[in-house]
């Protein structure tokens, strides 16, 4: 083993997506046919050749193993899937002599239409999904190196060193599950004493390529919510790495720690033969001082401090994260300065956002400005702070003129939030409700979508020519309510009892919103993978937000006027505009939400004006944003469920309010879906058979459901008595006045043939149904 040096800034991963989207456009023409595997290689070369000379001209160094390997064709747990040959054994047959080839990789991913894809599940607390690993207890692990050791290669061949970038061993096993048939009692976690020799194998493998460092991410060592204990997980550390650090032919090893404080597997990693520990100092103290041994231990180690924010666009603190690295210096003479996770989660480029007000282009830094901000930091390291104080200086001067800024402290907003009270947040009681909205004349059963309809290649036409100058405003409307009253004329045909609008003008259920309020700006090309080659594009919520004009009335309106059947109205929550969105640091996401939720609490009051009765707010990131730590929250659900509350609690009486949820495991949040007090609540079921029901209907939950009756993730049609089965599951557990039949979610993504045919059984099933009750 080598007694390389760590280099003194790095990052722990960039975007790999590319900055035009390169990387999305090559995959989805190779899986079109449209090209070979011959040209997707190239491009994914072009990429990751492009990604190293652009780190290195932003300032990490060529050679010392600065540049991290993070390209990944999908995702890099499904690379350390392959890489370790953990495939599942109903994939068992993907496995060729060399192990899952890039064709199987790309079937775990997507499934082969007969086989289901492996699950895919949020990664921690972001917005990115991983395919989670299934682990049996035979699993034959086995090592395949060729991606890793070629993107090495291929690095040396250009004349750079770089740092190969894996799952670690712990995260793997801890972040999957059982494959299905496994015994009781079998944790993936388990078979870490098999899968340790594979680890080693590509250590060895990078080492002979000429690798000398390599990274390996441990995240799961940060949680606190996963299904092992906190005791598995440590004992599980301290073996990996006195496994892997015993090998003499191996490059130098980096645990990183991102999403979180290390907590009590600081200490353990010290003890281990590591040289170097990632900590998030973003997310996580500095830690405290640890027991002289430890402490011995970990002066010996390279500390890479994780000081520049990984997962927001802002420019921030640049003093303040010196500082925090320069803290780290009384622990260990080697402290290296790094983000404190993946730059995978921000887009490449601020300079790229040409259209944006230069004012807040100066207070944010993409990906680019934050290789760029290392760079600097790692300098202030190695010559002293006085080298660097032009760009700390520069960074506080946009902070200050930030806080200062017109639209980041509106007085309005402000006040208008100090005058709320407690009466703000609470409609009449439930049952005066139902009394008040029996006026709505709907059946038993009522059925209703969840408010998209099909986004047809004429809707996406009609946008771009509005965005690209060819259609006018006059036009765009024009071709919106046409194809609204399509929307409700096929609605009214089908026999549904609550319609929708549709959403044709929805490009985005959170960015059509961001750009109709005062406090966000939107991007051209603020790309972040959201998984494999799908991409979003969050708006940036920079400052105080409130509501200039209605932004859903005219849409809801058109659409009620061509009707006698109510029209649900649509608008999404605060938390998920928030989820979905970059926002503000300065100050408490919870006093940002109540700014949102007033913004929405005007519209549903236009809404009810322009004689809307039913209206949804959809929240289907409430589950998505709970933190990871069990302390942090009940705070959390504090303010996201006074959100939604201060949103809907003006709302009058005879209003029917719902919210859309789109999973069904909510068993940590089942209180605070109560505590919403919708009337009417969808959450998705299909998929799991309705299991969901039972939770309800144990919890006491007992307002207004509406289990989904089937998965729109698949243009698969249910029969009529598929559903009908799911329906009579149903009403054996909640009353039929309290029971809505509805898809699991809304309809953007899927075709008129099936949405036509599977809305016809549902509602065909729901008349069998309520006629036998
Ligand atoms: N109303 C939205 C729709 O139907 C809800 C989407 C969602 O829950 N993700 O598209
Ligand atoms: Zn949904």
């Amino acid at each position: 083993m080598t007694a390389a040096t760590f280099p003194h800034g790095t990052v722990l991963g960039y975007p790999r997506i590319g900055r035009r989207r390169e990387l999305k456009r090559a995959v989805e023409a190779y899986w079109s046919g449209a090209i070979d595997a011959a040209e997707l290689a190239a491009r994914a070369a072009d990429l990751r050749t492009a990604t190293r000379e652009r780190l290195a001209e932003l300032g990490l160094g060529r050679t010392d193993s600065s540049i991290p390997e993070t390209f990944s064709h999908y995702d890099q747990v499904l690379d350390a899937i392959v890489a370790t040959g953990a495939v599942p054994p109903r994939f068992e047959h993907l496995r060729g002599a060399g192990g899952v080839d890039l064709d199987g990789a790309f079937t775990l991913a997507r499934g082969d239409g007969v086989d289901a894809p492996l699950e895919m599940t949020k990664w921690f607390d972001t917005n990115y999904h991983y395919l989670v690993p299934e682990i049996a207890p035979e699993t034959v692990f086995a090592a395949r190196s060729d991606d890793l050791v070629a993107h090495v290669v291929e690095a040396r061949a250009a004349g750079f060193v770089t740092r190969p970038v894996l799952v670690g061993p712990v995260s793997l096993l801890l972040l999957a599950k059982p494959a299905d048939g496994a015994p009781a009692g079998f944790r993936p976690i388990d078979r870490l004493g098999d899968l340790l020799p594979v680890y080693a194998r590509l250590l060895a493998d990078l080492r002979a390529a000429g690798a000398e460092w390599v990274q390996l991410d441990e995240p799961a060592l940060v949680s606190e919510s996963l299904p092992d204990s906190r005791e598995r997980a440590l004992v599980a550390a301290a073996e990996a790495y006195d496994v892997l650090g015993a090998a003499d032919d191996r490059p130098a090893i980096f645990v990183a720690a991102p999403y979180g404080e290390l907590g009590d597997a600081l200490a353990v990693l010290a003890a281990s033969p590591a040289e170097a520990i990632g900590l998030d100092l973003v997310r996580g103290a500095v830690p405290d001082l640890l027991d002289p041994a430890t402490e011995e231990a970990l002066a010996a180690k390279t500390l890479v401090a994780g000081v520049v924010d990984g997962r927001n666009i802002w420019r921030g603190d640049l003093a303040a994260a010196f500082d925090r690295a320069d803290a780290l210096r009384s622990r260990s003479a080697s402290v290296a300065v790094s983000t404190s996770t993946s730059l995978q989660h921000v887009p490449h480029d601020v300079d790229d956002e040409t259209a944006l007000d230069a004012r807040l282009r100066s207070w944010l830094a993409f990906a680019d400005q934050k290789v760029g901000q290392v760079a600097v930091l790692a300098r202030g390291l190695a010559e002293g702070r006085a080298a660097i104080s032009d760009e700390l200086d520069a960074a506080s001067r946009a902070l200050a003129d930030r806080a200062a800024a017109p639209g980041v402290r509106e007085p309005a907003v402000r006040a208008r939030v100090a005058a709320l009270s407690s009466a703000d947040f609470a409609r009449v009681g439930y049952g005066a409700r139902v009394e008040a909205q029996a006026s709505l004349g709907l059946p038993e059963l009522p059925t209703t979508t969840i408010g998209s309809f099909p986004q047809t290649s004429e809707i996406r036409r009609a946008r771009a020519h509005l965005a690209g100058g060819e259609l006018d405003d006059d036009g765009y409307r024009a071709a919106m309510r046409g194809e609204i009253e399509r929307v409700i004329r096929l609605q009214e045909e089908l026999g549904l009892d609550v319609l929708v609008h549709g959403e044709p003008e929805r490009n985005d259920m959170v960015q059509y919103f961001a750009e109709l309020l005062d406090g966000f700006a939107v991007t051209e090309h603020g790309w972040v993978q959201s998984y494999g080659s799908r991409c979003t594009r969050p708006s940036i919520l920079w400052g105080d937000v409130s509501r200039p004009a209605p932004m859903t009335v005219e849409w809801s309106a058109y659409a009620q006027s061509l009707t006698e059947k109510p029209v649900k109205g649509m608008l999404t929550g605060p938390v998920t505009i928030l989820a979905w969105s970059f926002v503000r640091d300065d100050q408490p996401l919870g006093d940002t939400a109540t700014q949102v939720a007033l913004a929405l609490r005007d519209e549903v009051a236009d809404l009810e004006r322009a004689g809307i009765r039913v209206i949804q707010v959809d929240e289907p990131a409430l589950r998505e944003l709970l933190p990871l730590r069990r302390a942090d929250q009940p705070a959390y659900l504090d303010w996201s469920v006074g959100a939604f509350r201060l949103a809907t609690g003006g709302a009058a009486p005879d209003t029917q309010v719902h919210t859309h949820l789109c999973y069904s495991e909510f068993g940590a949040i089942i209180d605070a879906i109560r505590g919403l007090d919708a009337d009417v609540t969808s959450i998705e079921a299909a998929r799991s058979r309705m299991e969901v029901v039972d939770d309800l209907a144990s919890s006491g939950f007992d307002h207004g459901i509406g289990p989904g009756v089937y998965d729109i993730h698949s243009p698969r049609v249910p029969s009529a008595e598929e559903v009908r089965s799911l329906l009579e599951r149903a009403v054996a557990e909640i009353p039929a006045t309290r029971l809505w039949v509805n898809p699991d979610c809304g309809l953007k993504t899927r075709g008129y043939d099936e949405t036509v045919a599977s809305l016809r059984h549902v509602v065909e099933a729901a008349r069998e149904v309520r006629a036998a009750l």
